[in-house]
């Protein structure tokens, strides 16, 4: 054993990972390719104990030896039944622990004692307490217990020296928190933490199964509600299908042999899309909005004082919640770091420091831009006919993937361009188009106009960026590759702006017209708020009546100077102040 090795571990409801420290970096260890392993701990049949996916496996088959989510029972003095025996919750965390500390071990070559170990802000004491002790019996000397958001915020932020506020953001399988962290000088500290230890991606799930039990009454079979094992079939089926919606419109569920209806085998088979599923969710997501308001002004911190947002959690891979949140806080979350793995990261992060060494952030490849293609659809309230619409996102971590469905305009039409974009602007002929893809002779049928085409971005780490277009009611299909679509930087801009002057000229007597529809509405929206500004200003705080005044000064310049991206940011800026003030 080297007595002076520190391990980093994210103990979390679903699943958890351990991280090492090598040449300065906390690494995140993964035994064939996988770096969680699933918080389940359960009895095999020969009566042996089996943690992570062999436990996870057996769950549908045999609950009764399965145990799953302890977490949430930490600090409880309950016993819990597994197989023939029962035990306490610290005690079945301690074998998750255990073997974190083997794959630790086995990784670094050598044995480990000693451990940093992450709990939820909202850890009581007798929580946290019970957490060391689960480390006392794994063997492991728990130097600190660190909170999850704090971990996060390091796996960002590394030991760096400057002030920054940084909203964490972490919905997970069983417990959803948010977090408003301050990092000054190296020293992080939480401000505010709200949250709700009984939401996350189980509860989706639950909607999906929901929906499958629905479907299978339909179908004649009224009583599975009470079947454990076709539950936890129908629920794994579900995880599924959420996770495939994240990256994707649609998804089929398939479950054979999942009922006897009459003596009859009966076969499951539904189609789910992203966007009826989001409507699902869409309530519980609104209640972690809630929350996020909540943390804020509980920190006294605005949105636009907020150096970053980052998303901690599998259940953050949802297009939904990242739209949201970059809706309410004027920002785009950051997801380079795999949520999955940043607390971990953060954990090894602290781990290297309480070891003495001089810590450097965590390495990400991400993307620096953005890819989509264009549509018709709107620009600024407007009807336009080249919106943009993002795939992949500028900072997704890479590799990266996205498939969207897209619909012809009318049944008939025969040909659809489809158009690779590179940018962030929301008119895509402000983007720089790398390449083009002619979809001819499409089926005209009713079911064909229904159902679309979809189209798959897939960005590889070199840069590749491969295009998979599919028209749904017949398969066929169209694969292109666009080469080093990360080119270096200095190009892309060139030719952005030669774009811009080319567009210019060109634009026709529509685009403009859309145009300055836009600039209307744009300045409609000034107007509102610089009203509403003006009228706050005798009750508002000194302090509050200086930002405020210096900000529709600077709103009334740039209107004044045609600077209408600027004028814009002032006006959110100004709207943002005048949210909390009204
Ligand atoms: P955690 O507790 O942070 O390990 O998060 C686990 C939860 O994230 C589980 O409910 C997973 O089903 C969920 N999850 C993992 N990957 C995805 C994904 N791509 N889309 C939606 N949910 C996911």
């Amino acid at each position: 054993m080297n007595a002076e090795t520190i391990i980093g571990i994210d103990l979390g409801t679903t699943n958890s990972e351990v991280a090492i420290v090598r040449n300065g970096r906390p690494e995140v260890v993964r035994e064939g390719g996988e770096a969680l392993l699933p918080s389940c701990v359960g009895v095999d049949e020969a009566g042996a104990i089996i943690v992570g996916q062999q436990a996870r496996n057996q769950w549908a088959a045999a609950p009764d030896r399965t145990v799953v989510s302890v977490k949430r029972l930490m600090g409880s003095a309950e016993p819990i039944a597994m197989g023939s025996g029962t035990y306490l919750p610290q005690e079945i965390s301690a074998f998750i622990l255990k073997a974190l500390r083997e794959r630790a071990s086995r990784a670094l070559g050598h044995d480990v004692g000693r451990a940093v170990i992450t709990v939820p802000a909202y850890f009581t004491d007798v929580q946290r307490q019970s957490t060391r002790e689960a480390g006392a019996i794994a063997g492991l000397d728990v130097v600190r217990i660190i909170n999850e958001p704090t971990a996060a915020a390091l796996s960002y932020e590394g030991g760096g020296e400057d002030t920054r506020k940084v909203l964490v953001y972490d919905l997970g399988g069983g417990t959803f928190d948010v977090s408003v962290v301050q990092i000054e000088d190296g020293v992080v500290e939480v401000l505010s933490s709200t949250g709700d230890n009984h939401l996350g991606g189980d509860d989706f799930d639950q909607i999906i199964v929901d929906r499958l039990n629905q479907e299978l009454k339909d179908m004649g079979k009224a009583e599975v509600g009470d079947d454990r094992v076709v539950q936890a079939r129908l629920r794994r089926a579900a995880e599924q299908a959420k996770i495939e919606l994240s990256d994707q419109p649609y998804v089929r569920i398939e479950e054979d042999h999942v009922a006897v209806i009459d003596g009859e085998a009966k076969h499951l088979s539904l189609e789910l899309d992203q966007a009826e599923f989001e409507h699902g969710i869409d309530e519980l997501l609104s209640k972690t909005m809630r929350s996020v308001t909540m943390a804020l002004n509980d920190a006294d911190v605005r949105p636009s004082q907020l150096d970053r947002v980052l998303l901690v959690g599998g259940s953050t891979r949802i297009p939904r919640v990242t739209r949201l949140l970059a809706e309410r806080l004027g920002q785009e979350p950051h997801g380079e770091i795999d949520p999955d793995l940043c607390v971990a990261l953060g954990a090894g992060v602290q781990a290297g420091m309480e070891m003495g060494l001089d810590m450097e952030a965590v390495l990400v490849d991400v993307t620096p831009y953005t890819f989509g293609t264009s549509m018709v659809g709107e620009l600024y309230g407007q009807p336009y006919t080249h919106q943009f619409v993002p795939l992949i996102r500028r900072n997704s971590r890479l590799p990266a993937s996205r498939t969207e469905p897209f619909f012809k305009m009318f049944e008939e039409q025969h040909s659809v361009e489809f158009k690779i974009y590179q940018g962030e602007d929301p008119d895509a002929l402000k983007n720089v188009e790398i390449g083009s893809f002619l979809f001819e002779g499409l089926l005209q049928s009713e079911a064909a106009y229904e159902q679309g085409l979809l189209c798959t971005y897939h960005l590889d780490l070199d840069g590749l960026l491969k295009i998979h277009l599919v028209e749904r009611a017949t398969g066929r299909e169209i694969n292109g590759v666009v080469e080093n679509a990360l080119n270096d930087r200095d190009a892309i801009e060139a030719s952005r702006q030669r774009l811009e002057t080319l567009w210019q000229p060109l634009a026709d007597a529509s685009v403009s017209s859309d145009a300055d529809a836009a600039s209307g509405t744009a300045s409609e929206a000034m107007e509102d708020t610089l009203m509403r500004a003006t009228r706050i200003l005798d009750d508002a705080s000194t302090a509050d009546r200086e930002e405020i005044s210096a900000l529709i000064a600077q709103a009334r310049n740039a209107v004044s100077e045609r600077r209408s991206d600027d004028a814009e940011m002032i006006r959110q800026n100004l709207d943002e102040i005048l949210f909390y003030l009204e």
